[in-house]
């Protein structure tokens, strides 16, 4: 690890100040991917910003037809808060699948979604519930957030405050974890809202960045049924392969988790 300059935010302006002043400073949130990139050597920021006091980062809250998440909120009080239970288990329960006990107690929402790791959880839950990522300048929809591996609509000096997810009247996530890490190799969050009138499919750990997949929601739209998504196949082009996946399985695992979490929802 290189020399770096340490500062504990004490609000988000003061965050974004020292920010300014850094030639290459980096917000630290849970650390679990910023710190060993560091001890690898892979990142060398100047500064860390710990957003570690900000208390306004943190909560879970019933806005309207939302459940409202604090960026700085770790994935453990996701995976055990009540609110979350009772309006999107399918969230909460995608939090309880996250890594390990350690990681969910300091792995962030905020710093799971900034990091845009292609092979991440939460990536599906925020696309697949078509939420809205808030920062301290403007909302974001989900759709227009993650660009590709590693990069999303965020700019240089924007800060992550909170992530708004509309309630379904189902969801479910199914997973294929990495029996190492638990992160995805492939992960389906399916959701459904207005009735049934409006589902989404969306797939992590399959490409550079988390992607819905179109024609199963056309085909459950018109039958929401198992056998609608069946013979559905996605295309392997541009899919990650790896030592644990080819991109042709991964395109597999796709029909299977989907499959999986339709029938949690049946
Ligand atoms: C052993 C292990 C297993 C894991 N398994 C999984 C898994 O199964 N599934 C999964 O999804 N994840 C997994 N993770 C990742 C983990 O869940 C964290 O969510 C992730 O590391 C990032 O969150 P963090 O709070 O630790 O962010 P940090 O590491 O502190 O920060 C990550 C990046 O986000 C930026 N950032 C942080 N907060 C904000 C913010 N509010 N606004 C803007 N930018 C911000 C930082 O500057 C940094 O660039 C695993 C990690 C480890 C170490």
């Amino acid at each position: 690890m290189y020399e770096f300059s340490y500062h504990k935010a004490e609000s988000i302006e003061d965050a974004l100040t020292v920010l300014g002043q850094s030639d290459d400073g980096k917000l630290l949130a849970g650390g679990m991917t910023l710190l060993p990139t560091m001890k690898q050597r892979l990142a060398a920021p100047d500064t860390l910003i710990d957003l570690g006091g900000l208390t306004s980062m943190v909560g879970i809250e019933k806005q309207d037809s939302n459940i409202v998440i604090g960026a700085m909120t770790c994935h453990a009080n996701v995976e055990h808060s009540a609110l979350v239970k009772k309006h999107i288990p399918a969230l909460a329960a995608l939090a309880g699948v996250i890594g390990d006990p350690q990681v969910r107690n300091r792995g962030t929402l905020g710093g799971s979604v900034a990091n845009a790791d292609p092979a991440s959880d939460y990536p599906a839950a925020v696309v697949g519930l078509g939420a809205t990522i808030q920062t301290n300048q403007r909302s974001i929809a989900a759709d227009d957030f993650f660009i590709d591996l590693f990069e999303t609509e965020l700019e240089e000096h924007e800060i992550i405050t909170s992530v708004s997810f509309p309630i379904p009247e189902k969801a479910a996530y199914q997973k294929f974890p990495n029996p190492a890490s638990r992160y995805p190799v492939v992960g389906v969050f399916i959701a459904i809202y207005e009735g049934g009138k409006d589902i989404r499919v969306a797939v992590t750990g399959a490409a550079g960045s988390v992607f819905r997949v179109t024609e199963m929601e056309q085909a459950l739209l018109e039958s929401f049924s198992v056998g609608a998504i069946e013979n559905i196949t996605v295309d392997a082009d541009d899919f990650n392969e790896d030592i644990h996946a080819s991109a042709e399985y991964r395109a597999h695992l796709i029909g299977v988790m989907a499959k999986r979490a339709l029938q949690q929802i049946l």
